[in-house]
């Protein structure tokens, strides 16, 4: 196996890509504040090409209890699910920030 990284071609122990990576793909949770009062988790970030986001919102629907759709890449969950949220993609390996 090659020490160089294949991305930039610096040896793999000062190359960053991996970080850069997994720094582009940080997920993102807020809860928004809609109409009449109610609240929204919104996930942000997901990239599509390395996860599958209907079966994410299915997974996230069941784990919350709650209703949820996907609108402009982004899933949108009703109530506050932060924790949840948080939680579960955090299993799935992903590194998230909560707003
Ligand atoms: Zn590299």
């Amino acid at each position: 196996m090659s020490n160089i990284c294949e991305v930039c071609g610096l040896p793999k122990e000062i190359c960053v890509c991996e970080d850069i990576a997994r720094e582009q793909q940080k997920i993102t949770i807020a809860v928004d504040k809609r109409r009449y009062g109610k609240m929204m988790t919104v996930v942000d970030g997901i990239n599509p090409h390395d996860l599958d986001i209907d079966a994410l919102v299915t997974k996230l629907k069941k784990k919350c209890a709650s209703g949820g759709t996907i609108k402009d890449g982004k899933i949108e969950l009703q109530g506050d699910h932060r924790a949840k949220v948080k939680e579960t993609l955090e299993e799935m390996g992903f590194v998230v920030e909560v707003i």
